[in-house]
């Protein structure tokens, strides 16, 4: 099922009705969905069968893998296309090499193969700074300097580029997330050893050891595809945004400040 927000209309009513009733106009979120195909069909690509059921189909995505690089002769590449036979009653994805030849994934082969794609890339970006040399942190990023103040070894934050971003910020020079590794150490015989990752967001300080770091970064992954499922949701809805109506205001403030003088008059 897939959902679209309706463009709001500009409202239409005369200014001292609006003003009076206080109306608010809601957008309303509503089904729009074609009995006929799917939300994700490609309808050209859809084939009407003799029998009058439809084999729908949807758009077919290539990502090319590395484009040097080849097998046999062809491309190194997938394709992906989501299909649904009028046979079966959830829809498969098919996923395809260059030389076409391919298998249908289920709902659920999909998600383990998305997740199995993201650990391929952490992979490659991890053998790539190991081909390279490089570190994604800077030498002070992995330096511990001793704090004395603290009694604590810290090494130098690593900061979002993104500033602070609450509302009504005091600091909004400062980063948005900043992190950076604190080891405790004062007399470490007697008080023994601890390393925690401070992890920053605005003013809030968290104070993580690596597996519950380990665990926060998991979460924000999870968190990102549906923040931009919920951003491309709004991106819709902002379509329809309208400023409001100065004149309309003005009589809206008038209307309220003459019932709350009625109230107070008929209190005294
Ligand atoms: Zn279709």
């Amino acid at each position: 099922m897939h959902q679209l927000p309706t463009t709001a209309t500009r409202p239409s009513t005369q200014a001292s009705e609006r003003a009076v009733t206080g109306e608010v106009q809601v957008p309303t979120v509503h089904q729009q969905l074609d009995a006929s195909h799917r939300t994700w069909c490609e309808t050209p690509s859809c084939d009407t069968r003799e029998d009058g059921n439809v084999e729908h189909a949807g758009t077919a995505t290539t990502i090319t893998i590395a484009d040097a690089a080849t097998v046999y002769g062809l491309p190194l590449q997938v394709t992906v296309q989501l299909c649904q036979d009028p046979d079966y009653s959830a829809p498969s994805l098919h996923l395809t090499s260059a030389d076409g030849e391919g298998t249908a994934l289920n709902a659920d082969a999909v998600a383990q193969a998305a997740a199995q794609a993201e650990a391929l890339a952490a992979e490659l970006r991890r053998r790539h700074r190991q081909m390279t040399g490089t570190s994604v942190l800077t030498d002070a990023q992995r330096t511990l300097t001793l704090d004395e103040g603290l009694g604590s070894h810290r090494t130098t934050p690593i900061e979002s580029t993104l500033r602070d971003i609450s509302c009504d910020t005091d600091y909004p020079d400062d980063p948005w997330l900043s992190a950076e590794m604190v080891i405790t150490d004062y007399r470490p015989q007697a008080h023994g050893r601890r390393t925690k990752i401070w992890l920053r967001t605005g003013a809030e300080t968290a104070e993580l050891t690596p597996q519950e770091a380990r665990q926060a970064v998991a979460a924000a992954r999870e968190f990102a595809p549906r923040l931009e499922a919920l951003i491309a949701l709004a991106e819709e809805s902002s379509a329809g945004d309208f400023e409001g109506d100065p004149e309309i205001a003005a009589a809206d403030r008038e209307a309220e400040d003459r019932r709350i003088k009625a109230i107070t008059e008929g209190r005294a």
